[in-house]
């Protein structure tokens, strides 16, 4: 695929202090951006100044939410290089949603090909500081100017960078997770499965309860029986259950996670016993009061690993392993990052150098 660049004239000055960069406020100084039409294909791939697009206000996108996204990261490693954690995952699964929302697919090898020459051009963004990283969120947008439902004839594929900052500024501090009973976010048969808007625009209403019960997160029920455990917000569920890491399968509603798989792989090469299954709230609460219940943690791709100290379902609070971070968290977390920061040897064939 061949890309024309065009470098900005005017760069904008970069974070001095990397500790505030918080997530998701800024942005480099390109994009990448290649158009769709019917009958043509995927044609106009460039890596233009970051800036504002123009869309019709009747774009199919704002009216029926035809639009895909995914969320990844460039590290720096401590020689000064840069690289990513599994790509091609990103965009085999940017494919998978695509399929379900009728958007065209993107060759994998094209999608690589417009990351590496974005980054390429960005490199000097990506933070230096221990933990912060480059966010980078390729999505795509139906954009015909139209207002019947219908799956659109024009399509934009973009993709945004934004430098941000340690996820854990303060050691792995546990978060609080409330088990929501009323509100689901998706169900077989839907776009669970799918990084799409509107899933998380269905998340909202159960978020905002959370928080008022002073919660940061919500772990998401089936939406049939609300008994069996989905996920949370934007990230997967693992259970330690006497010595057993137990996981919910994936079974069309639950998003799948790159870290959710990275960490299944890595724990089963380590030999410890790994079941993905379908897992109840009340086998969850059973547990606790067994007093087997050792670790929870979340998984994704901002947090890597996400320990809950608290689980609060109905009228029943769990503390977890003392608000603290367990010891299979914890390795998991020292070992994925080690690895995607380029300070542990890469056994599993997961780190890609940023070309040059
Ligand atoms: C992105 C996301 C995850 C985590 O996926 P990763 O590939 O590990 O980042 C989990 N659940 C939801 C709903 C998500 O959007």
């Amino acid at each position: 695929m061949e890309i024309r660049i065009e470098r900005t004239t005017t760069p904008k000055a970069k974070p001095v202090d990397e500790s505030q960069l918080g997530f998701g406020k800024i942005f480099t100084d390109h994009m990448f951006i290649m158009e769709y039409d019917t009958g043509k294909g995927w044609h106009d791939a460039r890596v233009v100044p970051y800036g504002d697009i123009s869309l019709s206000p009747a774009a199919m996108v704002l009216h029926y939410g035809q639009e895909i996204f995914e969320g990844m990261k460039a590290y720096r490693t401590p020689d000064g290089e840069v690289q990513f954690f599994r790509p091609e995952e990103n965009f085999k699964r940017l494919n998978s949603s695509a399929e379900r929302l009728i958007i065209p697919e993107i060759p994998v090898e094209d999608a690589l090909q417009a990351l590496h020459t974005l980054v390429e051009v960005d490199k000097d963004w990506v933070p230096h500081t221990d933990g912060a990283s480059l966010y980078i969120r390729p999505f795509v947008i139906a954009v015909d100017p139209f207002l019947g439902v219908r799956p659109g004839d024009k399509y934009y594929f973009i993709i945004i960078c934004s430098p941000s900052g340690a996820y854990y500024a303060s050691g792995l501090n546990p978060v609080s997770i409330y088990v929501e009973t009323n509100y689901v976010r998706a169900v077989k048969g839907g776009m669970g499965y799918t990084k799409t808007g509107g899933n998380y625009a269905a998340s909202l209403a159960g978020q905002d309860e959370a928080h008022k019960q002073n919660y940061s997160q919500v772990l998401w029920l089936d939406g049939v029986e609300r008994k069996y455990i989905e996920e949370v917000g934007a990230m997967n569920i693992m259970f330690v259950i006497d010595g057993e890491l137990v996981t919910p399968e994936l079974q069309g509603s639950i998003l799948p996670g790159i870290t959710r798989k990275s960490v299944l792989e890595l724990c089963r090469k380590w030999g410890m016993k790994v079941s993905e299954r379908r897992i109840t709230i009340q086998e969850v609460a059973d547990a606790y009061d067994a007093g087997k219940l050792q670790e929870v943690f979340g998984t994704g791709t901002a947090a890597v690993i996400s320990p809950v100290g608290h689980l609060k379902w109905g009228d029943k609070v769990m503390e977890i392993n003392g608000n603290k971070i367990g010891d299979i968290s914890q390795k998991i977390y020292d070992t994925m990052t080690g690895m995607q920061y380029g300070k542990l040897a890469d056994e599993m064939g997961w780190i890609v150098p940023l070309k040059k």
